[in-house]
């Protein structure tokens, strides 16, 4: 099987966030797929679209996927570090392949999961350094909401 293509997965997960920061909430998506390339489910964080602070890029990703029998051969992408709640949603799933778009503007469990034997890539992508980190600029309350800081 030809390596998984990181890249082209993230677009995915940007395409999600782009989506959000059109609807007015917080510019970060996810998309879990399989090794094999399927796309399973994708998601994006709706903190401010339905008022849930439970829906993160990456736990609507995981729910969109419905169940699934194993998650060792999947792939959680996400345009941003993932957070001390999504990190625990992929240990306790057994998630085996992390892929951010970057952890510049929040390192979140990103080394927590590689020490836990989770394969984790950091693809520190310009596009989603810029989106989130200029949405941060500009609503430094709501993320800091959403971060758990107060
Ligand atoms: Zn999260």
């Amino acid at each position: 099987m030809n390596a998984p293509d990181y890249a082209a997965m993230l677009e995915v997960a940007i395409a999600e966030a782009r989506q959000g920061l059109a609807e007015g909430g917080i510019p970060i998506g996810a998309a879990l797929f399989h090794r094999d390339g399927r796309l399973l489910g994708r998601g994006r964080n709706r903190r401010v679209q339905e008022s849930d602070p439970s829906v993160h890029g990456e736990t609507d990703a995981f729910r969109k996927a419905g169940r699934q029998r194993s998650y060792r051969d999947t792939i959680m992408v996400t345009t941003l570090a993932p957070c001390w709640y999504c990190s625990g949603l992929v240990r306790q799933f057994g998630i085996g392949t992390v892929v951010m778009g970057e952890s510049v503007n929040f390192q979140g469990g990103a080394d927590w999961l590689r020490e836990h034997g989770i394969d984790v890539v950091d693809l520190d992508d310009g596009t989603c350094i810029r989106m989130l980190g200029d949405w941060i600029a500009a609503h430094p309350e709501v993320w800091n909401e959403d971060i758990g800081e107060d």
